[in-house]
């Protein structure tokens, strides 16, 4: 066989967030239905996409290395992602002045067309094209998915960049996310992972326009588009929420066990005035009021967010009302940063930046709080039945994850000694031993 005739073969190096995975989903499920193999090694590809994440100055560095990699023990490398996009694509070509082509986030055509450019399909092997799965190609294992509503954010927050790497928001058409849902539980997903850079603003931009699925009217409004995932029997997980009032219309969902009783919601800080400074979205609302009404509803719901110390002129005070929020809030799972600057982002400007000693410092109180919190609520758990999806099995047992807990995110539940079962399996187990951050139990039925 000639070597125009051989089915060209791409590795994918995918970096970055749950938002930049589905973008790498997107590229090959397109390389797939023109006809390349996806490959998982540098020395059977033809040519290396590497999708890159441009969010902190850690996450660039690690996506240049990457791309050295590449280089190094491929040579022929296309670079896609948020790292893409203006001076950090002329960082990527001064540091890597032979790679084939730099687009940028979003952008499947330009990816996909520079992967032709320098790497042409074999036109006869569109036959493959019968062998890319309908719900296209997942880098998740089948059992969950991340299903992405919108792309970009309508809001300016001080430290971030991605409203100018991803520009304003835009809402998928309802239709077509629900049609994706569908096809993949129909492939075998149990768990929807709801991503987008704000999902409580979906539809927004469309002024919630009345789209159609299954013939019949849906809007496009997260409460909608949650209530049409409610019908498809498997968990839906809400990601990237604001604490807008409109969220509370989501209770009776998870109230009815349509949905999952979890909220991602990124608070970032709790004192009002480094709200104001991050230029937060939502940050006039009273978050504890909300959060002490949801749970009068949805006592079991759990909640996850993210939170930023050491912002710009952040005082002594200012922290301590955040650790109070936090004693009050009692989150189930919290992940903390220290602030740093990212490149182009307002925040830079900010007066008082805080040494990093004391953001040092300021973290340790931080995780100190929160993890005895974390090991507090955990210890309720023990005697309490959970249901829970399967992630792995091995010799040694099972592991999986309950309603409370995002795949790679959050904690999980160790079933020790357990293998009579598969990955995607539900499992209903009774917790028997918890730390800071995960569970022990064994199957209900085995005991
Ligand atoms: S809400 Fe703020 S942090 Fe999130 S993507 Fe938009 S601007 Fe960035």
């Amino acid at each position: 066989m000639s070597d125009e005739q051989k089915q060209k073969r791409v590795g994918m190096i995918s970096l970055g967030c749950p938002k930049a995975l589905v973008d790498s989903e997107r590229i090959l499920t397109q390389l797939k239905l023109d006809g390349y193999e996806v490959v998982p090694t540098y020395d059977e590809a033809d040519v290396v996409v590497v999708n890159t994440c441009g969010f902190i100055d850690d996450a660039k560095q690690e996506s240049l290395d990457a791309i050295g990699e590449a280089m190094r023990d491929n040579g022929k490398v296309i670079v896609t992602g948020c790292m893409g996009k203006g001076g950090d694509a002329e960082r990527i070509r001064a540091a890597h002045p032979d790679v084939l082509a730099v687009t940028g986030p979003q952008a499947y055509e330009e990816v996909v067309g520079a992967v032709h450019e320098w790497v042409p399909p074999n036109r006869e092997h569109n036959a493959f094209v019968d062998l890319v799965p309908p719900q296209g190609v997942k880098l998740t294992p089948r059992h969950y998915a991340y299903l992405k509503i919108s792309e970009g954010c309508n809001h300016s927050c001080t430290f971030c960049i991605i409203p100018d790497m991803r520009g304003k928001l835009v809402s998928r058409p309802v239709g077509e996310v629900l049609d994706e849902a569908e096809r993949l539980v129909a492939a075998g997903t149990k768990e929807l992972l709801v991503i987008s850079q704000d999902t409580s603003a979906y539809g927004v931009d469309l002024k919630y326009r009345t789209g159609f699925w299954n013939g019949r009217p849906v809007k496009t409004r997260m409460l909608d588009l949650c209530t049409a995932l409610g019908e498809m029997g498997v968990w839906t997980r809400l990601h990237y929420v604001y604490p807008y009032p409109h969220v509370d219309e989501l209770m009776p969902l998870m109230a009815d066990g349509k949905i999952l009783p979890y909220l991602d919601i990124p608070f970032q800080h709790a004192s009002p005035d480094v709200l104001k400074r991050m230029k937060r979205p939502a940050h006039a609302e009273n978050t504890l009021e909300r959060i002490l009404n949801w749970r009068r509803q949805v006592p079991e719901l759990a909640l996850r967010s993210t939170f930023i110390v050491g912002f710009p002129g952040e005082t002594e005070r200012d922290f301590e009302l955040l650790l109070e929020w936090l004693q009050e809030a009692e989150l189930d799972r919290v992940g903390c940063f220290k602030y740093s600057p990212v490149e182009g982002a307002r925040a830079n400007e900010l007066p008082d930046h805080i040494t990093p000693e004391l953001q040092q410092e300021r973290w340790e109180r931080f995780m100190e709080t929160q993890q005895a919190i974390s090991a507090r609520k955990l210890q309720r758990r023990i005697g309490q039945q959970l249901r829970v999806l399967i992630d792995e099995v091995d010799e040694e047992g099972a592991i999986g994850r309950s309603y409370a807990d995002a795949p790679g995110i959050d904690g999980q539940v160790f079933l020790n000694g357990f293998s009579g079962c598969k990955p995607g399996d539900f499992v209903d187990v009774t917790i028997e031993h918890a730390d800071e951050y995960d569970l022990w139990g064994a199957p209900v039925d085995n005991r």
